[in-house]
């Protein structure tokens, strides 16, 4: 079964995550923007972090027989840096006509300040202004109240729920989600928050529609194989593969094809690998012999 992961921020992962992705199936995978952890300091260093996600990052992941998408925004935490942010959204504005980029994302709240508000109401603007999609962070605290508040805004803006994508779903927040009509991903983090068996139940309570899972997988401790785990997890529990295959390839699909910039046909067939490219001239190889696996062969690796 082909993988998708559908949020996961590669930039801080190996080279050997890739691999080890692209061995459990994994063939997509979509980069939200997001913070680095360093807080930056001005808006120009958000400019070579999009460029490095529409560029080096997407030709990274081919060089695994991964294809990458991204979607770009300014962050719920750095909404609250005031020098920065007039910059930065120019700077989006700007980048969202890119090939792959396929949301405005990951944006929505995280201590619910009024910046963050007026961050997530102006991208939200834009993304209707561009024709596309949106991917929302839900704060990890309080989420019932902050994803409620969310949904509200979302509403408010005219945000159509079927281009919108409300992340970091739990038991506490999935059912209002798929009331509101938008779509559902969930992450499956190691040791906190929700894990495999609770998306199993999940899954078992209300069913594969408009469900997703990810790794969200970044510099923090994160598991970049969730997706796959739990895909087994949910094959154990019986659940049907037609089901399974709806939530882990059918759903990102569906809902980042909206952005008109990923074609479903083109994901049906495998990425040929060749580690012979240069992106402006550079290669993740390091003298290593190039692994070349030419057209639709099967290929696992
Ligand atoms: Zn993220």
């Amino acid at each position: 079964m082909k993988l998708f992961d559908p949020h996961i921020h590669m930039t801080s992962r190996t080279t050997d995550d890739y691999a080890a992705m692209r061995r459990a199936g994994i063939v997509a995978v979509t980069e939200p923007a997001f913070w680095l952890g360093q807080p930056r300091t001005h808006a120009g260093s958000f400019e070579d972090y999009f460029l490095s996600l529409i560029g080096w990052e997407r030709f990274r992941a081919s060089q695994f027989g991964i294809r990458h998408f991204c979607t770009l925004g300014l962050n719920p935490k750095e909404a609250n840096t005031p020098d920065i942010v007039d910059g930065v959204l120019e700077l989006v504005d700007l980048y969202l006509e890119k090939e792959g980029v396929v949301a405005v994302g990951e944006i929505g709240y995280d201590d619910m300040s009024p910046a963050e508000d007026d961050i997530l109401a102006r991208q939200v603007e834009m993304a209707k202004n561009h024709g596309l999609p949106v991917m929302i962070h839900t704060p990890h605290r309080d989420k019932k109240a902050g994803t409620r508040r969310t949904l509200d805004l979302l509403r408010e803006a005219g945000m159509p729920p079927h281009l919108t994508l409300i992340d970091h779903n739990n038991e506490l927040t999935l059912e209002m989600v798929l009331e509101s009509g938008c779509w559902a991903g969930h992450t499956i983090y190691p040791g906190s928050k929700m894990d495999e068996p609770r998306m199993v139940g999940l899954v078992q309570a209300f069913g594969p529609e408009r469900i997703m899972v990810n790794s969200s997988a970044d510099w923090g401790i994160s598991d970049p194989l969730k997706v796959p785990k739990t895909a087994q997890a949910m094959r154990d529990a019986s659940i049907a593969e037609e089901a399974i295959e709806t939530i882990v390839w059918r759903n990102p699909i569906a809902f980042y094809a909206q952005s008109g910039r990923l074609d479903p046909a083109e994901l049906e067939i495998p990425l040929p690998v060749d580690q012979r490219l240069l992106f402006e001239g550079n290669t993740v190889l390091r003298g290593q012999t190039p692994t070349v696996e030419m057209a639709a062969a099967g290929s696992d690796g």
